[in-house]
């Protein structure tokens, strides 16, 4: 196609726009998969006890192997969700499965879900009183029904004609946290909402899939057929691949109301926010102080924890050898200046976006440039014609607009983001450019962020027929 130099001028505008970079630049090594798992959010490790604390890590630490191992053989983000979670309910120590909490008239109402990130398919079960690990359960109402959440009497019956192993009421009365069977009544009286221990998971598997699961025995001394937030997707349990998986755990009635664990996913697709910063936002800014925790991963690997509350049980590992278990978290695993967390990838990119108008109209093309990767592998299309790489870019942009006559008056409006994975945004916008022969058009642009922020991969630019009334 012949060269159009009006039209490439835009284009090599943003292209041009280039970095400190160098060729040899690569993203952070990224996990191939990751697991983080949490037992519970509540007491401190010194309310908890030393008995406890260790009881609790030596679970976790148990649970987290268990999917670790899953995972590195290739192992699929539900099974990891199913088969960890079932290892956090079969042990007495959480409140979850066989360690479940009492209704206030000393019975056991199990509450449970599953979400798969690939599909959106879920499962649910609530008020279950006999099936030895609910989250099987709550797979099998989304693999063998219709259906996404079965409760009380109907789910009970569901078990019964489901291969899963069903048990009889003593079980749950049994062992609890090493009491004998004739305490238990006692021992959960005098529980109250400090002590909370419901599990959770959340993996991203190696074939690049999300996965969540929830299950808890509910809140102490709660009335019977109370339901919280654990089987409720959308507020203790929520995956979508391209976004996160999350599980929650505290004051389930908050976490219904405020929809938390689809709310950190909606943060990341409608406002382009980081996990950690989505996570942040909920944790510091949504819910009141000691009212729970959240556990969630990214699809890029990225591992959150963070709690309001004194402590909570959590642990996590992923492919590059991560392998860690706490049962409180500095600064509740918040990140220490959350000062920016009220900026996120679209504000961080508009900033920059409306810098390089500024340095271009400043007649300062070097420092347009700075947001360009420096790469040979920059790529820049205009009116048909493809240059690659920053240098070729950059001289194009020198040649084309050699004094501030001919670069004019430089605007970008209109743009619009759409988030790839954590690292990367497209955006889209209009670029007009006022002097004696204006002209304007659109441009599609791939940031990527790199370890000195981010810089623009990819700019492809068009041009208005009618460029300023287009
Ligand atoms: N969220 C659970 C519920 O409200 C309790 C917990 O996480 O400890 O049922």
């Amino acid at each position: 196609m012949k060269f159009n130099a009006t039209i490439l001028v835009p284009a090599i505008l943003l292209a041009l726009i280039s970095t400190r970079s160098t060729h040899s630049e690569e993203p952070a090594m990224k996990p191939t998969w990751a697991i983080v798992i949490h037992g519970g959010a509540g007491s401190s490790p010194a309310q908890l006890g030393e008995a406890s604390s260790q009881k609790r890590t030596a679970g976790l630490q148990h649970a987290l192997e268990t999917g670790r191992d899953l995972l590195a053989d290739g192992g699929t983000a539900m099974d990891t969700v199913e088969a960890v979670i079932r290892t956090l309910e079969d042990n007495p120590i959480f409140n979850a499965g066989r360690g479940s909490v009492l209704t206030n008239d000393g019975r056991v109402e199990m509450d449970s879900s599953v979400m798969d990130g690939k599909t959106l398919g879920c499962g649910a079960v609530a008020g279950v009183t006999k099936v030895k690990n609910p989250i099987s359960l709550a797979r099998r109402v989304m693999t063998n029904t219709k259906h996404v959440l079965l409760v009380g009497p109907g789910a009970d019956e569901f078990a019964e004609t489901q291969q899963v192993p069903l048990v009889d009421p003593a079980y749950f009365l049994s062992q609890r946290d090493g009491d004998d069977a004739a305490n238990i009544a006692s021992a959960n009286q005098e529980e109250d909402e400090s002590h909370l221990g419901t599990v959770g998971c959340v993996v991203l598997d190696s074939h690049g899939n999300l996965a969540a699961g929830t299950s808890t025995g509910g809140t102490a001394q709660k009335l019977p057929g109370r339901v919280g937030d654990s089987p409720i997707v959308g507020a203790g349990t929520y995956a979508a691949n391209g976004l996160c998986a999350v599980s929650g755990t505290g004051v389930g009635e908050e976490y219904i109301r405020n929809s938390v664990a689809y709310d950190i996913a909606a943060q990341m697709r409608y406002a382009s926010k980081s996990l950690e910063s989505a996570v942040t936002e909920i944790m510091l800014n949504r819910l009141q102080p000691g009212i729970g925790g959240l556990i969630a991963v990214s699809q890029t690997g990225e591992i959150v924890m963070q709690h309001n509350t004194p402590g909570m049980s959590c642990a996590a590992a992923d492919s590059t050898g991560r392998f860690e278990t706490h049962l409180i978290l500095d600064n509740g695993g918040a990140p220490a200046d959350t000062t920016d967390q009220t900026s996120s990838p679209a504000a961080e990119i508009t900033a920059l976006i409306q810098q390089q108008a500024s340095d271009w109209n400043a007649g300062d093309i070097d420092a347009f440039m700075d947001v360009y990767w420096k790469s040979d592998q920059l790529t820049f299309s205009s009116g048909g014609e493809v240059t690659r790489g920053f240098d070729a870019t950059w001289q194009r942009y020198k040649k084309r607009y050699p004094t501030s006559k001919e670069m004019g008056k430089l605007t970008f409006t209109d743009l619009e983001f759409l988030p790839l994975g954590d690292a990367a945004m497209q955006v889209l916008g209009v670029w007009k450019l006022e002097r004696d022969e204006p002209m304007g058009g659109r441009f599609t642009l791939v940031f990527q962020r790199f370890p000195e922020g981010w810089r623009i991969v990819h700019d492809h630019t068009s041009k208005f027929p009618d460029p300023l009334n287009d």
